[in-house]
C-alpha cells in the first residue's frame, strides 16, 4: 500500500507518523513545497523575538527522524490532483506524476491578500511562512515604523514579537474591535485598550485604502483620513484553505475540502486534515473551517488511523481560541457569541482587564469568553465538550459565573464518558 501525504506541516507529519505506527510495512511518502524541513508556523513569533533559531521551529529535531521511520520525503510543489487516476501532478517538469493508493491532503492555509492598490509592493509582507519571517526580521528593526493590517488571531499573536523588536507599531483593523471573529464586543474592546496602554497605536473601524512607494518608505492611506509613512506593512487579514490546486480534481470543496468524521473526502481513497479542511462544528453541526493547530493535530491522528485501515472518528471541531496579546490572555470556546434562544451571564472589570462570560442553551453551557485569567480554561472546555446538563448548577453559575470548577466537579465529573 502506498500512502502519499501532501503537505509537511503539523497535520502531514502527525498523519505520516500515525500511519507508520499502525501499518509498519506500508510505503509512505511526504511531500512539501517549502525549502526547510517540516516546521511549525506557531513557532514563528518566537523566531522573530529571537528566542529560538530557525531550527527551533522544526517539528522534529532529530534530522534522521523520518528516515528512521521509513517515511520518505520529497521536495516539490503539486499543481493538480487527478482523483480518478489517483495521481498528483507537479508544477515543475523534473517531477513525473506520482500515483498513490491512499492520499492525505494536508496543504494548510494561504494568507488572504486584500485587493488593495500597492499590496504587492516590496516592504509589504504576510506573516505565514519562514520566508515571510526572515523578510519581516530584516525590516522590523528597533525604531522602524511598522503598520499591521488586521487584528485577528494571527495579528494579535505576532504583536508581541513585533513589540519585542522595539518597532513603532500601528494596527489597523476594519472590524469594530480587536479579534472580532473570536471575541465579544466588550472583550475585543478590552484587548484594544490593553494594547494601546502598551504604546501601540490601534485604529478599529478603519481600512487601509492604498499603499504607495514613497522614497525608501511606504505611504499608507487609511479610511479615517490619515496617511502614515512606514518602513514595513504586515498583512494579517486572515487565511483561507489552500485548495486552488484542486479546482479540476473532482474532489468536493466549499471554502475548504469537505470531509466526514473519519477525515475522508468525497473520494474513498482521499483524506484531508488540518487547515485545508471544512469539517463539522461540534456545537452547531454546520460546516466550519477551524484553522488552529490542535485541530490539525487531532484531524491528522484520525486521518492516519483511518488510512491505515483502523477506526477513528471526530466528535466535531470545537472552537477553542486561546490568545496571548502582549501578555493579556484571552480565550473563547464553542458558541462564544451565543446560541439562538439561549441566555448568558457576564462579569466585567475594565480597570483590571478582567472579563468572564458564559453562554447557555437550556441548562447546558455552550460557549464562553474570558479575558485576564487562565484558571477556568480547562473546566470551561470540559463543560462545553461534555454537554453536561447542569440542572440547578446553572442558576448558581448565573449568580456566580466563576464557580465553573465547582459546577464541573459536581456535574461533569460524574458523567465522564465523554472523556473516554
Ligand atoms: C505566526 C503564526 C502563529 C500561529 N500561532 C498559532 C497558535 O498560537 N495556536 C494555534 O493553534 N495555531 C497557530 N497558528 C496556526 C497554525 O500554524 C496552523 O493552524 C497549522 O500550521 C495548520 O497545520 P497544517 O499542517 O494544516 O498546515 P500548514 O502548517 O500550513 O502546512 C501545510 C504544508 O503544506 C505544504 N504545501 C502546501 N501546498 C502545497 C503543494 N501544492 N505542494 C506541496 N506542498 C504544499 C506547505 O508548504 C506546508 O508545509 C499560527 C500560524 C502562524 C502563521
Amino acid at each position: 500500500m502506498k500512502h502519499i501525504i501532501l503537505g509537511n506541516g503539523p497535520a502531514g507529519v502527525i498523519a505520516a507518523e500515525t500511519i507508520r505506527k499502525n501499518s509498519p510495512l506500508d510505503e509512505i511518502l511526504m511531500i512539501g513545497s517549502e525549502d526547510s524541513p517540516p516546521y511549525s508556523r506557531m513557532a514563528i513569533p518566537y523566531l522573530l523575538m529571537g528566542n529560538i533559531q530557525e531550527s527551533g521551529t522544526y517539528l522534529r529535531k532529530d534530522a534522521s527522524h523520518f528516515d528512521k521511520l521509513k517515511i520518505d520525503q520529497l521536495h516539490g510543489k503539486v499543481k493538480a490532483l487527478d482523483a480518478q487516476k489517483k495521481q498528483l501532478i507537479f508544477e515543475d517538469q523534473q517531477h513525473k506524476p506520482i500515483s498513490f493508493d491512499k492520499l492525505l491532503v494536508a496543504t494548510g492555509s494561504v494568507p488572504v491578500r486584500p485587493p488593495i492598490s500597492g499590496i504587492d509592493l516590496p516592504g509589504v509582507h504576510s506573516c505565514w511562512t519562514l520566508e515571510d519571517a526572515h523578510a519581516i526580521a530584516k525590516l522590523a528593526k528597533s525604531g522602524s515604523r511598522v503598520l499591521q493590517m488586521g487584528a485577528g488571531f494571527i495579528g494579535c499573536i505576532i504583536l508581541e514579537a513585533l513589540a519585542s523588536r522595539k518597532v513603532e507599531l500601528t494596527v489597523v483593523e476594519m472590524g469594530d474591535r480587536m479579534v472580532p471573529r473570536m471575541m465579544t464586543e466588550l472583550a475585543g474592546g478590552m484587548i484594544k485598550q490593553w494594547v494601546q496602554s502598551k504604546g501601540v497605536q490601534v485604529f478599529t473601524d478603519t481600512r487601509v485604502q492604498e499603499i504607495i512607494k514613497s522614497g525608501s518608505a511606504l505611504s499608507v492611506k487609511l479610511s479615517n483620513g490619515k496617511t502614515l509613512e512606514v518602513d514595513l506593512v504586515i498583512s494579517a487579514t486572515g487565511v483561507k484553505p489552500n485548495i486552488e490546486f484542486l479546482k479540476s480534481s473532482g474532489l468536493e470543496t466549499n471554502t475548504g475540502i469537505l470531509v466526514n468524521e473519519h477525515m475522508q473526502a468525497s473520494h474513498p481513497d482521499i483524506y484531508a486534515a488540518g487547515d485545508v479542511t471544512e469539517s463539522i462544528d461540534f456545537s452547531t453541526g454546520q460546516r466550519i473551517v477551524n484553522a488552529i493547530q490542535p485541530n490539525a493535530a487531532e484531524q491528522a491522528r484520525i486521518a492516519g488511523i483511518s488510512m491505515a485501515g483502523g477506526h477513528a472518528q471526530s466528535i466535531g471541531a470545537m472552537q477553542i481560541n486561546v490568545l496571548d496579546t502582549l501578555g493579556l490572555i484571552s480565550s473563547s470556546f464553542g458558541l462564544w457569541s451565543g446560541a439562538k434562544g439561549g441566555d448568558h451571564v457576564e462579569i466585567i472589570d475594565s480597570e483590571r482587564y478582567k472579563y468572564f462570560r458564559l453562554e447557555f442553551l437550556g441548562d447546558v453551557l455552550v460557549g464562553a469568553t474570558t479575558v485576564g485569567s487562565t484558571e477556568h480554561i480547562g473546566v470551561l472546555r470540559g463543560l462545553i465538550q461534555s454537554k453536561t446538563a447542569l440542572g440547578e448548577w446553572k442558576n448558581h453559575l448565573l449568580k456566580e459565573p466563576t464557580q465553573a470548577m465547582e459546577a464541573y466537579l459536581a456535574k461533569a465529573q460524574a458523567q465522564s464518558a465523554w472523556m473516554n
